[in-house]
């Protein structure tokens, strides 16, 4: 108990950071995109042309590069501000499968495809559906940048004895042992532009809904992730 509360201090502090550094970046950010765009309009305006073959792959870089800072600094924001779940009933089927249909064309863009398969529809939970969801988009979104093209990802969702189980099975490249010990830890990426807080922020999540996260993973073969979420008592 002890150590969930220095766990929990923990990550109150680093949410305070986050949170933080993220604010001051948030305006610098706009600041910059506002002004490449108009920097791409005075050179139009002097007859030079922004199009330009030597010109334009400068600016699309820096807009890149914009966009992509802009994604890390929401992902620390959802983060920190992870506020308590406002629950009510939701059918767990409806959330996975309106979250596939949602993102399949981007995942498919990756040459991966996500499969979904229900059982024993519907599956009534108390949840925050946007916390769901977003715990999902983080496990789903892990399993895409650990495949390669023209793997599948099997999303299913089963009924087990008063609860609904979801597991994200992936054929990618799988997880070390030294690494699997230190998934769950902030900041914690083996990724080169990884934030290393979709899972802290996902195992949060879904202890705050009463479920737990597990892992399953061979190296080279793929990689397991299961939760499970108590069903709604029956009225
Ligand atoms: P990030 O994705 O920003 O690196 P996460 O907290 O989402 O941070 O994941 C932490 C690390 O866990 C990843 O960097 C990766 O090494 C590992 N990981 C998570 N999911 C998978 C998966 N499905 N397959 C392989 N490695 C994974
Ligand atoms: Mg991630």
């Amino acid at each position: 108990q002890h150590a969930a509360l220095l766990k929990s201090e923990r990550l109150a502090t680093i949410g305070r950071m986050t949170s933080l550094i993220t604010h001051e970046l948030r305006n610098p950010l706009s600041s910059i995109n506002l002004n490449v765009e108009m920097l791409a309009e005075a050179l139009e305006e002097r007859g030079i042309d922004a199009s330009d073959e030597d010109i334009r792959p400068l600016l699309e870089t820096v807009i890149e590069e914009i966009d992509r800072l802009r994604d890390i600094t929401e992902e620390y924001l959802t983060y920190a501000r992870l506020p308590s779940p406002k629950t009510q009933p939701e059918n767990l089927d409806d959330i996975v499968q309106g979250l596939i249909d949602f993102h399949q064309w981007e995942w498919s863009q990756h040459g991966v495809e996500v499969i979904v398969t229900i059982d024993n529809a519907p599956l009534e939970v108390d949840v925050d559906a946007n916390q769901i969801r977003q715990a999902l988009l983080n496990l789903i979104k892990n399993a895409v940048e650990a495949s390669s093209p023209g793997d599948a990802i099997v999303v299913s969702v089963t009924r087990v004895e008063g609860v609904a189980r979801v597991a994200i099975e992936d054929q990618g490249e799988g997880i070390r042992p030294e690494a699997l010990e230190r998934l769950f830890e902030p900041f914690f990426s083996t990724k080169s532009q990884g934030t290393g807080l979709g899972l802290p922020m996902t195992q949060q999540i879904l202890e705050e809904h009463g479920g737990q996260l597990s892992v399953e993973s061979d190296l080279g073969e793929g990689t397991r992730f299961c939760f499970e979420l108590p069903l709604s008592s029956p009225h």
